[in-house]
């Protein structure tokens, strides 16, 4: 990676105090202004040029740029492939919804949690990304569509709570004058159920959305399908969860994958419902996207409607998500796949 520090992880109040004496500290928030708005050195046009030329020697600018970029035909959905300063590869999702732009973005370059029906975990893990560099997805998408993003969700390639750190900073920085100004409520992280993290985050008390990719109502079948599970299993997470919801009193979201034959039986939504019994949560019920080399097909409509069914039955509330961007490949993972095999191809 780049040896010169990265400018966008650091707050106007770090970045003035390392332009000091040369430079009053205002000259600081006139750059952040120019960063949020996702320029670069040479664009930030009310700054003497010896102090553009001193930024850009000193500091490296760890930001996104856009390398491709799908529309969606059927649906408006938009799909970057960004590219990051040091040549990684990471993608993300724009989408519209009724209230607005969400986009979904990565946290890390790759993902190391293994999971078997995911082409990112598939492929790897290679690198975390820094606050800035989840601020810039967001900053670069906002300037490239000419649209306002009013809720983010951390959903992209990577395992947010195996990026602790970062993601913690980046949310600390949402709110930041002049930023993207995203509030808590309108933030869902992802997680595959890391519980020493989720413990960790709980203390925060930040009133984001919780979504847990819990996809099996036991081990037997989760320890198949996440490698997590055999250090975290069923009954722990969903302790940690419970602890959670109260202590927030907010709602977890628990994401379940309808695999064919795998986890989609009536017996596996009753036992689910067991678990689940008393907690504030709900549940979101996600036909698997199939990828290629795995053997699971995601379950027909009419499988879903029944473990839906006996879901509601018991009290749990449940949702079926809706599939955005199908024509264009928008979801984890598979973009990067596809480049990433254009560029073999081209070589
Ligand atoms: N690492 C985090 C967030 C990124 S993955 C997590 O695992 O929660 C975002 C969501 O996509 C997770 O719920 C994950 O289980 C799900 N996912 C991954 N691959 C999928 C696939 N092929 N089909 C459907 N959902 C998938
Ligand atoms: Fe990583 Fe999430 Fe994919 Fe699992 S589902 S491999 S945790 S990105």
């Amino acid at each position: 990676m780049n040896a010169k520090p990265d400018i966008r992880a650091m707050t106007v109040e770090q970045l003035a105090a390392q332009l000091q004496p040369e430079w009053p500290a205002w000259r600081a928030r006139q750059v952040v202004d120019w960063l949020q708005k996702g320029a670069d050195f040479g664009q930030m046009s009310n700054l003497p040029a010896a102090l553009r030329q001193q930024l850009a020697e000193r500091y490296s600018l760890a930001g996104v740029t856009v390398e491709k970029k799908y529309v969606s035909a059927a649906d408006g959905t938009v799909k970057y492939g960004f590219l990051l300063a040091d040549g990684e590869r990471i993608e993300s999702v724009l989408m519209q919804y009724r209230h607005g732009w969400s986009q979904c973005i990565s946290t890390q370059a790759g993902c190391r949690m293994g999971c078997a029906f995911c082409a990112t975990g598939r492929d790897g893990w290679r690198r975390n990304l820094t606050a800035g560099e989840m601020l810039s997805e967001i900053e670069t998408a906002q300037a490239d569509h000419g649209v306002r993003v009013s809720s983010v969700v951390l959903m992209g390639m990577g395992e947010p709570l195996d990026n602790y750190d970062h993601v913690v900073a980046f949310l600390d920085r949402l709110a930041e004058p002049g930023g993207v100004q995203i509030g808590m409520r309108h933030i869902s992280l992802s997680t595959c159920g890391l519980v020493d993290r989720i413990e960790q985050l709980m203390q925060r008390r930040y009133q984001l959305t919780l979504s847990v990719s819990l996809h099996a109502p036991n081990n037997a079948i989760r320890d198949r399908l996440m490698p997590v599970n055999r250090k975290w299993p069923v009954e722990t997470l969903l302790t940690a969860c419970r602890a959670y919801a109260e202590e927030t009193g907010r709602r977890i979201s628990f994401e379940y994958a309808m695999i064919d034959g795998v986890n989609d039986t009536d017996a596996c939504a009753a036992e689910l419902a067991a678990r689940l019994r008393g907690m504030l949560c709900h549940v979101n019920l996600i036909p698997i996207n199939t990828v290629e080399g795995t053997p699971w097909r995601a379950s027909s409509r009419q499988r879903i409607a029944a473990f839906t069914k006996v879901l509601e039955s018991k009290g749990i509330v449940t949702t079926v998500r809706r599939t955005l961007g199908a024509d264009i490949e928008a979801s984890c993972g598979q973009l990067r796949r596809r480049l990433q095999a254009e560029k073999r191809e081209s070589q």
